[in-house]
């Protein structure tokens, strides 16, 4: 089951409870802002995740998993990949 374009499980994410947040494949947009890159880059090349993309894993997704304040060592590519082998 996908749960975001970018491999972040929102299931676990507290965001869901604190700010109303139904998960990245149900909202228009982000509470944190107008838009997020990956979700909209994804979105507008028509892919249900990151891991369908021929520039997966690409340098903006790359610098949002890699990201030391935001991000989780890369946890969420790897995520991509598991949902991708999963088909
Ligand atoms: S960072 Fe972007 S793509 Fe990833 S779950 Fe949040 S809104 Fe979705
Ligand atoms: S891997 Fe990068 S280029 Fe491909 S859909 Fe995701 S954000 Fe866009």
């Amino acid at each position: 089951m996908i749960e975001s374009r970018c491999g972040i499980l929102c299931s676990g994410c507290g965001f869901q409870e604190s700010m109303g947040c139904k998960g990245c494949t149900n909202i228009e947009k982000p509470f944190w802002g107008e838009s997020c890159p990956v979700k909209s880059c994804c979105e507008e090349k028509s892919h249900t995740h990151c891991g369908q993309c021929p520039e997966f894993p690409c340098q903006t997704l790359y610098q949002f998993a890699y990201d030391p304040q935001q991000g989780d060592n890369g946890a969420r590519i790897e995520q991509c990949r598991k949902w991708k082998a999963e088909g």
